[in-house]
C-alpha cells in the first residue's frame, strides 16, 4: 500500500518556503548558506562566532596595542583564537611596552621642563 502524495495549496507552499528560509542559516556578509556548527563562513571566511574576528587574532591585538596601548588586553583575554600561552606572552609584551612608553613620556616631559626653565 502506498501513501498518497502530499498536495499543498499555494498558501501552504509559501508558508513552507518562508519557514525553510528562516531556518536555513546564512552568512551576514556574503549571504551564502552556512552550517550551524561553522566557526567561519566557508565562502568568504567571516568569523561567525563572538570573539573570533580580526581584533581577537595576533594582527588585531598588535594593531589595538599600537592604537590604544594596554586597552588591547581586553580583546586579548576575550579571544577564543589564542591559547593561554599566547595570551600570557602578549600580556607581558603589552605591559612592558606600556611601561616603556610611560617612561619615555616622563623623560620627554622632564626634558621639555628643563628646556623651558633654561629659556626663562
Ligand atoms: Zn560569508
Amino acid at each position: 500500500m502506498t501513501t498518497p502524495p502530499i498536495v499543498m495549496t499555494e498558501q501552504e507552499k509559501l508558508l513552507m518556503q518562508q519557514i525553510l528560509k528562516k531556518h536555513s542559516l546564512q552568512c551576514s556578509r556574503c549571504h551564502l548558506p552556512i552550517e550551524e556548527l561553522d566557526c567561519y563562513c566557508r565562502h568568504c571566511g567571516k568569523a561567525l562566532r563572538p570573539y573570533m574576528g580580526f581584533w581577537y587574532d595576533h594582527g588585531g591585538i598588535f594593531l589595538c596595542t599600537l592604537i590604544a596601548g594596554p586597552v588591547s588586553l581586553l580583546p586579548l583575554w576575550l579571544s577564543r583564537k589564542l591559547g593561554i600561552r599566547a595570551k600570557i606572552c602578549w600580556s607581558a609584551g603589552i605591559l612592558l611596552a606600556s611601561v616603556y612608553i610611560l617612561y619615555a613620556l616622563r623623560q620627554s616631559y622632564l626634558l621639555f621642563k628643563q628646556a623651558f626653565s633654561l629659556m626663562m
